[in-house]
């Protein structure tokens, strides 16, 4: 599939529940309302969509959410899509924020997945509890030393917020190498109405990086996921730094995925409203060749790029729907 910018769209991202175990501060309001179950996809219609996709020539799926582990059941979605891995996927993953790993570690790894992304914004407990509302951080590390133990690679991914844990990068870098983690900071981007001004919590990671330069050293890394993180290897280490910039480095030139909600919606950017409408497609018909229409006519729309922009004029959300909709 490629896109009107020739653009070659190899990567699906999907959002497998709106709900989460956790509050982040940055990404949801603490008093959510979530979706009606009859409006989400079935695991069976999941299958289905990421299958048509893959036939289409995605070659890697990262479930994410909400939280993908507290969807009921989503270990038989990955066991069936851990069977495409070899026949037109190259890689399953997931996007998590850890909770629920110490259960389910032994059982991704055992279905072929073989890296995972943990979002962990500090290692102070008291800290975590506050940025996350819900979450408690012992039982998140907890889970990341079992996917640890499994043999699943790790990569820790921080927001990174003004005033609450710019100050901790070092601390967080040192743990990361000690375990043999990856450690990918992301600028907190305007998705959704929350409680706060988003303009009180952007720190710019240009900022960030030449702290960090102090007392790491960091070099430009030719390593790439296919993903908007520019890594650096970092000496001391022997891990990498990642730096997702979305707001001040735009990176939509090389983007190569779209985004499936629960409820089969797929956007074409994270930044923008326009949507194709998947479920109705699908339920609509079992000819797959109608799916895979649709799927293409939306490609056919992707956008260039979105138009984050935070600052003292601009606070307020680029679009209304949360990153939980959508998952990062
Ligand atoms: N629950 C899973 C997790 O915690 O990783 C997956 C979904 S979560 C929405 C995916 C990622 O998006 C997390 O790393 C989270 O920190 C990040 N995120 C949420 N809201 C964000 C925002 N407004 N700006 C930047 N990153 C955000």
């Amino acid at each position: 599939m490629i896109d009107p910018f020739g653009r070659s769209i190899t990567y699906l991202r999907i959002s497998v529940t709106d709900r989460c175990d956790f509050r982040c501060v940055y990404c949801m309001a603490e008093d959510m309302s979530f979706l009606p179950k009859r409006d989400l996809l079935s695991l069976e219609e999941l299958e289905r969509l990421a299958v048509a996709f893959i036939r289409l020539g995605v070659r890697k799926l990262r479930l994410t959410g909400g939280e993908p582990l507290v969807r009921r059941g989503v270990m038989a979605l990955v066991n069936r899509l851990g069977l495409q891995i070899g026949h037109g996927l190259d890689e399953l993953t997931l996007t998590t924020n850890g909770s629920q790993l110490a259960r389910y570690a032994d059982e991704l790894a055992a279905a072929g997945v073989r890296r995972l992304n943990v979002s962990i914004d500090t290692l102070d407990e008291a800290k975590f509890a506050s940025i996350t509302r819900w979450g408690r951080l012992p039982q998140v590390i907890e889970g990341v030393m079992a996917a640890k133990q499994a043999g699943l690679r790790i990569k820790i991914n921080a927001v990174a917020l003004k005033g609450v844990n710019e100050h901790e990068f070092d601390t967080m870098l040192a743990w990361c190498g000690e375990h043999g983690f990856d450690l990918c900071l992301i600028e907190t981007m305007p998705l959704g109405e929350i409680e706060g001004d988003r303009m009180d919590q952007y720190l710019p990671l240009s900022v960030v990086r030449q702290r960090l330069a102090a007392n790491w050293t960091l070099t430009p890394s030719t390593y790439a996921t296919g993903g908007p993180a520019r890594y650096f290897d970092i000496a001391e280490t022997g891990t990498r730094l990642g730096l997702i910039t979305p707001l001040t480095h735009n990176f939509c030139e090389s983007c190569n995925r779209v985004r499936l909600t629960c409820t089969g919606t797929l956007y074409m950017c994270l930044g923008q409203d326009d949507a194709a409408d998947l479920r109705g497609v699908m339920r609509a018909s079992d000819n797959d060749q109608i799916l895979e229409d649709a799927i293409r006519a939306a490609i056919a729309r992707k956008p260039k790029g979105h138009d984050f922009v935070i600052d003292r004029t601009r606070s307020g959300p680029a679009v209304a729907r949360h990153m939980s909709v959508t998952g990062g």
